[in-house]
């Protein structure tokens, strides 16, 4: 698909195109199964209240409660595709005529007061998925143009750039022979080979533009893991930002373009399986609803980084000192990532190799709390005080376990954390897995000693 078609299709950042009256048949386009029994089957007992850290913030704001925010999708629904709500409005709590107003009122709503962590679906006895029917609004939402310009500009790079910022071709493969310099410092080494495009690789390595633009850090230690390893690898040239704000923007066309760059990427370059860098929403996408939205009979193994450096551990292909860390560890987990994909012992089986004062906080695993960033919240700056404020939730979490630092798999809890944690001035250091792992890391000449 050419992006320029679809963005002019899509009216991205052209409020004046934007058209209440569209709804109703956006509506009946998306909702599946699972979106149409999330709108029928809430009874509206209260529950989900307890899970949601906007509402535990605000015990007395109404507007706060995942059903509140559910319902408002809801009453269009209602109105306009459930035959009961056509006939007897009132009957079912339908909407009225959908105007402006409510749709820019709507955008507040599931962009500004949910980060999509799915704690209140995991909290209801009813099975009601209020995050799936909040990003189904989002993406409505995006169809007629009524979305934060954050959201649309970052939707905007993906779909030009094939990356989230703006990274160009020639400034990627400059950072990687950048790494590859520093890697090779690092290592004492002058042999360390960062490949694009190689075909007939062990494995694709997809990353975060953020460790491509900013922080090279998570990279560059995964280039010192592989290379210890021996591992035959690649980025590709295209396809390599295994982000993807279709997840965040409900835009499912956009979840097919990102996702299906790699997995063609993949295909193209013979790989034989793709690993994810430390991200949960990339995770998620790439591993869970990319085949979905790109339509992709996927043939080739996805997994997460955190598992290749658990066989490398088990297989004696790196060693770490477990003496070297003395700081205590707590870990969070991002919702993308355990509650979404079910990874939780993974993490935990790591940092047990490498921490001596390990806490977990509570809750923990699929019970986590959200970092508070999740689901592009840290692209809307319009909604950053209700989102800190939110967190005093996790920041209580996080000061509870009195740990000199919060370990997570994931850059954007890494940033959700960083700006809670300055916010809420907790004495604690946010790091990732990768961090933890290299600073522990026996290099080559002392390993056998
Ligand atoms: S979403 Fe579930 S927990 Fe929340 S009010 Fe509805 S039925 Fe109850
Ligand atoms: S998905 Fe998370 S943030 Fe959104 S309403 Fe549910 S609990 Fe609250």
């Amino acid at each position: 698909m050419n992006a320029n078609t679809h963005l002019s299709g899509n009216r991205l950042g052209d409020p004046a195109l934007a058209t209440a009256g569209r709804i109703p048949a956006l509506l009946r386009a998306r909702i599946n199964r699972q979106t149409a029994c999330s709108m029928v089957t809430c009874v509206h007992c209260g529950e989900c209240a307890q899970s949601c850290h906007y509402a535990l913030a605000r015990p007395h704001d109404p507007f706060m409660s995942p059903a509140y925010k559910a319902d408002q999708i809801r009453k269009i629904f209602n109105r306009h595709l459930d035959w009961l709500g056509r006939v007897f409005p009132r009957w079912v709590g339908a909407g009225g005529k959908t105007e402006e107003t409510d749709l820019s009122r709507l955008k507040d709503i599931v962009f500004g007061t949910c980060s999509g962590c799915r704690r209140c679906t995991f909290n209801c006895p009813m099975g009601v998925d209020n995050a799936a029917l909040i990003r189904l609004a989002r993406g409505i939402l995006m169809e007629v143009g009524v979305v934060p310009q954050g959201m649309s500009n970052v939707c905007r790079n993906q779909w030009e750039m094939g990356n989230q910022m703006r990274v160009t071709e020639e400034d990627f493969i400059d950072s990687l022979s950048w790494v590859r310099d520093e890697v090779q410092y690092e290592l004492g080494v002058n042999d360390v080979e960062i490949g694009v495009d190689k075909e007939d690789c062990d494995f694709i390595y997809a990353v975060n533009p953020r460790e491509v633009k900013y922080d090279p850090r998570s990279l560059i230690n995964a280039a010192k893991f592989f290379y210890l390893a021996g591992e035959s690898w690649t980025l590709p040239r295209h396809g390599w930002d295994q982000t993807n704000f279709g997840l965040f923007s409900g835009d499912d066309r956009l979840g097919a373009f990102m996702a299906g760059n790699l997995y063609q990427a993949a295909a193209r370059l013979r790989a034989k399986r793709i690993v994810v860098s430390e991200c949960g929403h990339g995770y998620r996408s790439v591993r869970w609803e990319g085949y979905n939205w790109a339509k992709h009979n996927q043939t080739i193994p996805t997994e997460s980084v955190i598992e290749t450096i658990i066989r490398y551990l088990r297989e004696g292909m790196i060693k770490v000192d477990r003496s070297r860390y003395r700081a205590s560890v707590t870990f969070h987990d991002s919702c993308n990532v355990a509650r979404y994909s079910g990874l939780v012992e993974e993490p935990r089986w790591i940092l047990k190799q490498i921490c001596s004062d390990f806490r977990e906080m509570h809750p923990n695993g699929m019970n986590n709390f959200c970092c508070t960033g999740g689901s592009g919240l840290l692209v809307m700056p319009e909604y950053r005080d209700i989102r800190l404020e939110v967190a005093k939730i996790k920041a209580e979490q996080l000061k509870t376990t009195g740990a000199d630092v919060v370990c997570t798999m994931c850059h954007n809890c890494r940033d959700g954390l960083g700006d809670l944690i300055s916010h809420y001035q907790l004495d604690m250091k946010v790091v990732q897995i990768m961090d933890l792992v290299a600073g522990a890391l026996i290099l080559p000449e002392k390993q056998g000693s």
